[in-house]
């Protein structure tokens, strides 16, 4: 009942960016989900979906005539010019770097901290969640710039298994699955679902997402590199926002009127000194 506000400020922000949204009161949440613990209520987003973002960029990259594609490892960005592992340099009138995390290596200085994370997939079962289920909390405990934290998220998959989720912790370089935090998500996961008892884990595994002191993206022209441009740092939503990110680029690649403010994502907030975000 104490988290209903959060509700409704949540209901508040998606109404003013046109997002379908529909709060649920108790007997609602219940009949909607019939698995969760008596809850006060719940805010349901219809237009919610999961994907798999690797399946996803294999069909953007083959349903498109004008990408040319080849797998390398870079081992060198320099503005407009990567190196390749065979040692062949590569150039381009643009350079964009998406490395994710390991962008720290190729540009040393990008201000990128890891942000371990745990998921759990259950064996097969008949339905038992409908909807991708993910606590109202979960926002306050993904943006804490510091310790170790926990917020209870479920994801039905078509196979029949959960993927509960999921944890954060800082200074944790390892990919290591820890005991310690599986029991502490599986003890939130049971708050909401105390059904879970009878459910069998079969798989723990961990990533490590890439975060930027202020917690938001990288996103935009390279302050001293002529032809570098940045896309990293998207910490826990590089999937959800990856189209926006590619907007992003693109206007600023090709100077078109933006749709969105872009400058709070600006590399340059960054560079205090010339040189500070070295490659
Ligand atoms: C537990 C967990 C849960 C998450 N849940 C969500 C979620 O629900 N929604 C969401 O939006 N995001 C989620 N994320 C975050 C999401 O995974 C990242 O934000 C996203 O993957 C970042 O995308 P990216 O393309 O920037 O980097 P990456 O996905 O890391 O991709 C970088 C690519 O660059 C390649 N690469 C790296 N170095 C080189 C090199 N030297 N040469 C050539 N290629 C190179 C890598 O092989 C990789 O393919 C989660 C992350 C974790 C750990």
């Amino acid at each position: 009942a104490a988290e209903l506000d959060l509700i409704e400020a949540k209901r508040q922000r998606l109404d003013a960016q046109g997002v379908a949204n529909q709060p649920l009161n108790a007997a609602a949440t219940a009949a909607a989900e019939p698995a969760l613990t008596a809850l006060a209520g719940s805010l349901e987003v219809p237009g919610d979906g999961l994907l798999y973002a690797p399946v996803v960029a294999a069909w953007l990259l083959q349903r498109s005539p004008l990408i040319e594609f080849q797998r390398a490892r870079v081992s060198a960005v320099e503005g407009r010019r990567v190196r390749l592992d065979d040692g062949r340099w590569l150039t381009a009138d643009a350079v964009v770097l998406a490395a994710g995390l390991q962008a720290a290596s190729l540009c040393p200085d990008l201000p990128l901290v890891p942000k371990k994370g745990h998921l759990l997939i259950t064996d097969r079962y008949p339905e038992q969640v409908r909807h991708q289920l993910v606590e109202i909390g979960y926002g306050a405990s993904a943006h804490a710039s510091s310790g170790a934290s926990v917020a209870f998220n479920v994801q039905p998959r078509p196979t029949g298994q959960l993927l509960i989720g999921s944890s954060r912790q800082f200074k944790r370089p390892d990919m290591a699955v820890e005991p310690a935090v599986v029991g502490q998500l599986l003890r939130r996961a049971l708050d909401f679902l105390p059904g879970l008892t009878h459910t069998s884990l079969i798989r723990g595994w961990t990533g490590q997402r890439a975060a930027s002191p202020d917690g938001l993206p990288l996103i935009g022209a390279h302050p001293d590199q002529p032809g570098l441009w940045l896309a990293v740092g998207h910490e826990g939503l590089g999937v959800t926002t990856a189209p926006a990110t590619a907007e992003a680029i693109v206007n600023g690649l090709f100077d078109e009127g933006s749709t969105f403010h872009v400058e709070p994502f600006a590399p340059v907030r960054f560079a205090t000194t010339p040189r500070s975000l070295a490659c």
